[in-house]
Parts: structure tokens; sequence; C-alpha cells
């Protein structure tokens, strides 16, 4: 530890002792420094410290002891040592040496070996003295720094948005947390020191500490998991935690983030509402629905006890929605719901499972307390809802199953009752029925049936006949009503009534529609271009070409196509499909108006529609129903109906053609009466092409008025 070459201060009066001492210590390689007298030995310490000062007692002026003590007084020159040189045994100078801040004696005259001993022994003492003082402001710095340090991660803790929490394992105690954990927990920051971290947890007291022991044990560290912490109010928040065991010296410290979730679980909660319950009634969805019945279905078979579901069906609500807007559909949908749940005991259940459909579970019920139940909504629909200053009269139609009789599993029952409601709708709604077994062969029977529509449309299995349609006055053929036929493979050739009514549910229509006036288009042109020349042809049209096709698209592409004149082509159209969207179809019409083609209304008569009302759409011709031909001369009444279209039809300019004309009396009869065409088996069935123009070809014709075999007409 000693250092290389020390500097030593002596001070003293006399030039003989300073002389041998700078002797002896030069022997001993220390560096000296001298001064005579004791200001002078404070002015040189002042310019530059040794390492020690030896120190005569006596001097004139300031003796030793003075300046002994005004070194020790500084804190600049405390820290060096000094030897007083003293007569022997001068115990009372040595106590005032001592007092005066001295560390060391040395009796004169000096001996050389005590000298080296005592100035190597306290330069030692100083050396380490220095070191400490050294290391201590080392370490005071460390200090510092630490502290800053420590307050940057405080700040840098209290800036997260997570709750840290530092606990002690062996005393249970909180060691540090940071000020989002007050906040959350809603404590200060001295409460929160106070608080026992055990019971901060949701769970029961040991639950933490067997937590933290799990931590420790290197199990579930960097794990996230949600749990419940516990507020000053008592209140649980939902977070999720982070926590892992940090080793400090014999004891552990847990460290916990915390984040809080309260909102996230909110939101979960509300989307498992959302998923469970429909919005605008509140009811159970269909989801939750289905859960429902099994779990009734389970304990219905334990029980040994019926279930009856009911499923209903609302009749006008498509009408409501679409005159009246759709916030008074929803307010329909919302008040009906209010009253069904009226309608049933609190055991029972009731769900929306879409739209204007909802459902029933009646628990321990059989068919007959599902058919009160189900008069019970009858009679509650009786009364008309007020719906947004609008009065509305709503009925439903209802179908039922029983479980077990009917299925015993939740879908088939369902599955049933729709199927079940669908047939209390056939049967003219406001009514219910029950599920039979029957109804199951129709519905499969019915899907296998769309299911080979689908491939037909694929797979040309469509054909068009042809009837004719007579000009009564000449006899002769004015034109031809296209008529589809289905070749079913394995089926022969299928009749209209027994697909079209399926294309027009599953709106294949639309598609089946588009070939209709394609092929029609194409065979007049192949006509015009031969030795038949140009015939009209009609084609019928569904509502749902006015509302989900091209009509006027398909149309005019055919005459494009073909190269044909408009008026060509004519175009069927029933009554109801005319009121179904009157301005689009108005707006259709005209188009192909101004193009020529042909509008007639077919099977009029059936519908409700005025005369008056049909005048809003341009129309050529009436085709009267063949209901009210069929017993034209035997029936008073439909002999008058009839005459009254035809002479009305004409003061509107417009055609008329007779369907379904079977007999020559009906004939005779139209004819007095001045029907202006006829169409019916009496002239002609509808006939496969070759057939067709072979009669084209022929030219056949109408028997005159005088019942004349027919014959060609020139
Ligand atoms: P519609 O348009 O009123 O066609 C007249 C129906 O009366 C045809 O039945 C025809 O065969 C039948 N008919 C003609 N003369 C007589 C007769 O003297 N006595 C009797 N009892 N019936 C006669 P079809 O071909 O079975 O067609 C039935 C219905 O199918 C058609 O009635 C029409 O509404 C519909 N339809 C036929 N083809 C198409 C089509 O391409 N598209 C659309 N949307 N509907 C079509
Ligand atoms: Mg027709
Ligand atoms: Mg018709």
């Amino acid at each position: 530890m000693t250092s290389p070459v020390a500097t030593i201060l002596i001070v003293d009066d006399e030039v003989q002792n300073r002389k041998l001492l700078e002797a002896l210590l030069h022997a001993e390689s220390y560096l000296t420094l001298t001064a005579a007298n004791g200001e002078d030995a404070l002015a040189a310490i002042a310019q530059l410290a040794p390492d020690l000062v030896l120190l005569d007692i006596m001097m004139p002026g300031m003796n030793g002891y003075e300046v002994a003590s005004t070194l020790k007084a500084n804190p600049s020159t405390a820290h060096i040592p000094i030897i007083m040189l003293t007569a022997l045994n001068d115990r009372s100078a040595r106590l005032e040496g001592l007092k005066s801040g001295a560390e060391e004696f040395l009796t004169k005259p000096v001996d050389r070996a005590e000298l080296s001993l005592r100035v190597r022994n306290l330069l030692r003492l100083k050396e380490y003295g220095d070191f400490l003082k050294n290391h201590s402001v080392l370490l005071e710095q460390q200090v510092q720094a630490r502290t800053i340090d420590l307050q940057r991660f405080r700040t840098a803790m209290d800036a997260t948005a997570d709750a840290i929490m530092l606990v002690s394992r062996s005393s249970m105690r909180f060691i540090e947390f940071n000020a989002t954990a007050c906040q959350m927990l809603g404590y200060s920051r001295e409460e929160l020191f106070l608080v026992d971290p055990v019971t901060l947890s949701a769970g029961p007291p040991e639950y933490m500490e067997s937590l933290y022991d799990a931590l420790i044990a290197g199990h579930g560290t960097n794990q996230l998991a949600e749990t419940q912490i516990r507020r000053v109010d008592g209140s649980l928040i939902d977070v999720e935690a982070h926590r892992l065991a940090q080793r400090f010296g014999t004891d552990w410290i847990i460290v916990s983030v915390l984040r809080d979730i309260s909102e996230r679980k909110q939101a979960q909660q509300r989307l498992q509402h959302l998923a469970h319950y429909d919005a605008l009634t509140g009811l159970p969805n269909r989801r939750l629905f289905y859960e429902t019945l099994k779990s009734i279905l389970v304990q219905a078979v334990q029980g040994g006890w019926q279930v009856a579901v009911l499923y209903i069906d609302l009749d006008q609500f498509k009408n409501v929605n679409e005159t009246l807007g759709h916030a008074v559909g929803d307010e329909l949908l919302g008040q009906f719901s209010n009253r069904l749940v009226q309608c049933v005991r609190v055991r029972d259940a009731v769900g929306r499972l879409g739209g204007d459909e909802f459902a029933l579970i009646l628990a321990g019920q059989g068919q007959q307390g599902a058919a009160l139940v189900a008069n019970k909504i009858k009679e509650m629909l009786r009364v008309p809802f007020e719906l947004n200053g609008h009065v509305v009269g709503v009925t439903a139609s209802i179908g039922i199953t029983v479980q077990p009789d009917d299925a015993v599993d939740a879908e088939s029952l369902i599955k049933y009752a729709d199927t079940a409601m669908y047939r209390a709708k056939q049967a003219g709604r406001n009514t219910f029925s029950f599920f039979t077994a029957q109804m199951n062969t129709d519905v499969m029977a019915r899907l296998e049936l769309e299911a080979a529509l689908r491939k037909a449309c694929d797979n040309d299995e469509f054909v068009l006949y042809y009837q004719p349609k007579v000009q009564l006055n000449s006899g002769r053929i004015v034109g031809l009503e296209a008529l589809l036929r289905w070749r079913r493979p394995g089926h022969g050739l299928v009749a209209p009534s027994e697909f079209i009514p399926v294309l027009e549910e599953t709106g294949l229509i639309v598609r089946v529609g588009s070939w209709v006036i394609a092929t029609a288009g194409k065979q007049i042109g192949l006509w015009q271009a031969c030795a038949i020349g140009p015939l009209q042809i009609a084609v019928n049209v569904a509502s749902r070409q006015l509302i989900e096709g091209d009509l006027a698209g398909d149309v005019i592409k055919a005459l494009a196509d073909n190269h044909i004149a408009g008026h060509l082509l004519e175009l069927e159209l029933t009554e109801s499909s005319l009121m179904d969207n009157t301005e689009r179809t108005i707006a259709c019409l005209q188009n192909l108006k101004q193009h020529g083609v042909q509008i007639s209304i077919d099977d009029f008569g059936t519908g409700y529609s005025s005369l008056a009302y049909l005048r809003r759409f341009p129309i050529d011709k009436l085709k009267i129903d063949i209901a009210f031909i069929r017993d034209i001369t035997s029936n008073p009444d439909d002999a008058a109906i009839t005459l009254a279209i035809i002479s009305m039809a004409h003061s509107l300019k417009m055609q008329v053609v007779a369907e379904g004309v079977e007999t020559a009396a009906q004939l005779a009869y139209l004819r007095e009466h001045r029907c202006d065409q006829i169409q019916g088996y009496y002239f002609s069935p509808p006939l496969a092409l070759a057939e067709l123009e072979q009669i084209l070809l022929e030219q056949k014709c109408l028997p005159a008025d005088d019942d004349m075999p027919a014959v060609a007409v020139g």
C-alpha cells in the first residue's frame, strides 16, 4: 500500500533539527519540505499538501499545538497525519498534542528506527484513510446514480397503464407498486402499503400463497392469466395478470403486472348477448333457442314428458314492410313478440328464429296443449296493431311438432314444425297445422324436384310447344303461344303445372324465362326466313322476371339477334304480376312498347284488377281465362262476364282472345259476340315443333261460320 514517494513536511525552528530529520528521511527515500515556523508551515501546506507533517511543539510565534489544531480544523487538511516532536516523557505535552489532533509522538533526540517506523505506519494509515475516503465518495456517487435510476424506473412504472406490484414472499407484504396499481385498486400509496396482498385476490386466502410458490418453483411464469382483483370498495375488476418470481437474497419477490380488461370483458359479454339474443325483440335468437330446446329435451326424456314446438310465421309481414316501411315493420315485430310472450307460461320458451319467424317451446305439453296456445295466439292477433299511426291487422300461420311423437331431436322438431307451418300457409294462412309424416315425404319429393329442375337448366331439358291462336273473322292462324315443357329423364314430358310453381319459388324462372324468350325469338327468325314466313309468338312472363330479371334486355336482344320486328313478339303477363311492382313494370313495358313488342294480359278475370286500373299499362290484348269460357254456353254468369270483358276491352281498343275453346258451341258463341281470337283444343292443342310446322305449312284454318270443315284459305 505504500506509495513510492511520500512527501513529508518538517516543521522546526532549529535548523539543526531540520537537517537531521531531512537526512534521516532522505535515507528512507522520502521527499521532504521544511518550514522554520508555524506560519510558514501552514503556507507551505496550502501550496502543496504533504503526506505527513513532523511538527515541533516549541516554536516562536505559532506553536506546534496551534498548527496542529489549525490543520485538523480544516477539512481539506484534516486527513494529513501529524507526528509531534516532544521532550522525553513529557506527559502533559503529549496530552496537549493529542487534544490538538496529532496522531503520533516522537521523543527528541529522534531515534532513527523509531522515526522510520512511526512515519511508515502513519503513511500507511493515511493511505488507507485516503482509500476509504475515495471509496466512500465512489459509493456515494453510485448510490446517487442508483437513486436516479430508481426514480427513473419509478416514473416509468407510474407511467404505464398496467398496475405493477412487488410482493415479498417471506413477509407477504408489498415492497413496491406503481401509481396505476393505486388507481386501479382505489387506494392511496400509503394505504396500499398497509393492505395484505392476499386480500386483493378474489380466490381463497391460501390461493395467493400457493400461486406464488408455484411461480417460485418455475410453474406458470411468463403466462398470461385472466383473473379478478378486489378494489377498495369490494368490487371485483377483471384483469389480465402476468407474474414472475425474482430471487432477492434469501427471499423471493413476486412481480405482478396487471392489466385492466374490464372493458374488453364487457365488450365480450355484449357480443355474447348479441350472439344469443335478437337485438330488435330482445328474445333469444335461433342459436339460443336451439340450445334451450336441446336442454329441455334432455330433461323431458329423463322426466318422461312431452315437449311441443310451435313455429310461427306472420302472414302479412312482407306487405307491412313494403308498404309502410321497415321502421313500421320493426315496430310490428316488437309488439308481436310482446304479445307472444303473454300467450305462454313462464317456463315456456319464446325465440325469434329470424325475419318474421318466431318459435315456442311448450315443456310438458302435447298436441292438445299446443293447439290451445295456437288458438290463443290467433285470438290475440284479432286485436289490430297500432304502428306509428297505422292500424294494421296481422294473422299468423303456425306449425306444430311434438316430442317424442314426431321427432326426438331439436333440429328435426324445428324443421318439421317449419314444414307444418308451411302447410298452414298453403291451407290459406291464419291457421295452424300439426306435422304429419306425409309432409316429410312431400318435402323430400319437393327437394328432389328442385334439384332435378336445377339440373334441367344446365342440361337443356326444356322444350317449347306451340299452340296456335286463330283470328275469328279470317279463321287463320295469326299467332302462337309458346308453352314450356320439360323432358325430364325417366319421366317423359312434364306439364308446366307440375314445375312452373317451383321454378317461380326458387327464382329459376328468371333463367328459364330468358331462355324461352331467346328460343321463341330464334324460332321467329327461322320461320321468317323460310316458307312459313313471319309469325307472331307469345311468351308467358312470370312476375319474378319483371322484378329480378332483365326482361327488356332479354327481349331487345332476341329481336336484334334474329333481325325480327318487335310486333312479332308478344308478352303474356298476369294481372297479379302487373300489380306486384307497378312503377318498374310500367317503365319496362313502355320501353318494350317503343320497340313494337305486343303486351297481353293472361288469364284475365281471375285477378281482381279493374280495367280502369289496367289502363295505366300499355296493353294490346286481353286473354279471357278458360274458367269463363268453359261454361260460357250454359252458365249465364260466365257468359255475362265474358261479354262485359269483350265490350270493355274493345272500348279501350284492346283485342280479346278466348282461351281454352274446346267446342264448336263455344266458338260460335264467341264469334257471335265479336271475340277477336280463340285458342283451344277445338282448333289445336299445344304442339311440338315438327307437328306445328306441318299445320303451318298446310295453312290449317278454322271452319267458317257455317260449321264448314276446316279448309285451307289461300
Ligand atoms: P296459360 O298461359 O294460360 O296457357 C294456356 C294453358 O291452357 C296451357 O296449359 C294450354 O295447354 C292450356 N289449354 C289450351 N287450350 C286448352 C283447352 O282447350 N282446354 C284446356 N283444358 N286447356 C287448354 P299448359 O301448357 O299446361 O300451361 C299452363 C300454364 O303454365 C300456362 O297457362 C302458363 O301460365 C304457364 N306457362 C307455360 N309456359 C310458360 C312459360 O314459358 N313461362 C311461364 N312463366 N309460364 C308458362
Ligand atoms: Mg299464357
Ligand atoms: Mg292463360
